[in-house]
């Protein structure tokens, strides 16, 4: 119930917040406007790919906006072309449109296949996705979504996403018909609590796919950007898929989303698509400074040491507390806790200064900047070390 007296009451209540203002952040920490320091661990779900205000991100935005803010998406503008094509360059697509929100991509990809359904394949529309998966928070993708939580939520939907299992290959034959136009996944289901489709299993989607002739999406918004390692997580299995969404990390923190398509599948025809803020220069100069760091070999190779370190410092963690495994690739981790107690050591965690995130009751999920620091992983795991031990023996005792 709305409380009139609450002095956050003037937002709507969409989530449960812990009553912190956030004022400053830089790098690997954030601060409240009481001073206190926070390491985090989230950096904004996977968005702030180089940490908090980076200097190359806000320089590229102070620039941008003495020169030019928004001209109209009904013309050209340099920061977006230079983008598109700098996208175009270091990926198997050809062509890009951007979005403001990892929904509002993933929205086009869907439209985008209903319309190659409609030019390609006698107007085939449905999109096979995945149990489990997460693709936002529209109409359609959260239709398209198979989050358990949404499923009571805002009916009737959006129809025609029919569930397969994740590495499941014959649960995604069993699904295939005329009306099918399209297979649409995570690479590494996020909100689920970081689980990866195999390379394996990304490969024989891929084989599928081509078969029945149909299109492969893949939604790249929380994989994408130098997350796992590479600069896109596809790579990983060798594979090309027929369109790609990106969000998140593109803007290294400021709202931009991208919608990626090969020549044969980009097939959108004047009026099919657009919007206001589609591609502004401001957000697109954020872009290119981000891709323009990301996508350097040595940079990547950082993040892949990162991760590797965060990943062995997680295990030894697991060992010592009787823990389960630890899933992920590069910068995107989770520590399976085999109890539900996620919840719990978040908000201990937050009392000590640390931001962490539980996806799933029982698990942890760890997206650092990429640039992350040895010594600041180590803060990390000393924290969360401190605070399973008193769990541990609180358990012991009850
Ligand atoms: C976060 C996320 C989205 C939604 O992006 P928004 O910017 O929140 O709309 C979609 N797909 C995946 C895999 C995500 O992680």
């Amino acid at each position: 119930m709305p409380n009139a007296t609450h002095p956050y009451h003037a937002q709507m209540n969409i989530t449960a917040r812990p009553q912190t203002v956030f004022v400053k952040g830089e790098g690997a920490y954030l601060w409240d406007d009481k001073g206190k320091r926070y390491l985090d661990f989230m950096q904004g779900w996977a968005v702030n790919c180089l940490g908090h205000s980076p200097a190359v991100v806000a320089d590229a935005l102070a620039a941008q906006a003495k020169l030019l803010l928004t001209p109209s998406p009904a013309f050209y503008n340099g920061p977006s072309l230079k983008l598109a094509k700098a996208l175009v360059a270091n990926s198997c697509f050809d062509q890009v449109f951007f979005a403001n929100s990892g929904a509002e991509a993933n929205e086009g990809a869907i439209k985008l296949a209903r319309k190659y359904g409609a030019l390609h394949r006698g107007g085939a529309h449905e999109i096979i996705t995945f149990a489990g998966g997460f693709h936002g928070r529209t109409l359609a993708t959260m239709s398209a979504s198979g989050k358990k939580a949404f499923e009571p939520l805002f009916e009737p939907k959006v129809t025609g996403f029919p569930k397969a299992q994740l590495n499941d290959l014959d649960s995604v034959k069993r699904l295939i018909s005329d009306k099918t136009v399209a297979v649409m996944l995570e690479p590494i289901q996020g909100e689920a609590g970081v689980w990866p489709a195999t390379d394996q299993f990304l490969k024989a989607l891929r084989a599928l796919t081509r078969e029945h002739g149909l299109l492969l999406i893949v939604d790249e918004i929380q994989t994408g950007m130098g997350r796992t390692g590479k600069l896109f997580h596809y790579e990983h299995a060798g594979i090309e898929p027929d369109i790609m969404t990106l969000g998140k990390g593109i803007g290294g923190g400021v709202p931009l989303a991208a919608l990626l398509a090969t020549e044969h599948a980009s097939c959108f025809e004047h009026g099919d698509q657009g919007g206001t803020f589609n591609g502004n220069p401001l957000m697109c100069a954020a872009g290119l400074a981000v891709l323009d760091h990301v996508s350097k070999p040595e940079f990547l190779k950082s993040t892949v040491d990162a991760g590797l370190f965060l990943e062995s410092e997680l295990q030894r963690l697991s060992a010592r507390h009787g823990l389960g495994e630890v899933r992920g690739r590069g910068l995107l981790l989770a520590l399976d806790l085999k109890l539900p107690i996620g919840a719990s050591i978040v908000a201990q965690a937050f009392a000590d200064g640390v931001l962490l995130n539980s996806p799933q009751p029982d698990a942890l999920r760890f997206m650092p900047a990429l640039n992350v620091e040895r010594d600041e992983i180590a803060e990390m795991v000393e924290c969360l070390d401190a605070i399973l031990t008193k769990a541990g023996a609180a358990r012991r005792v009850a």
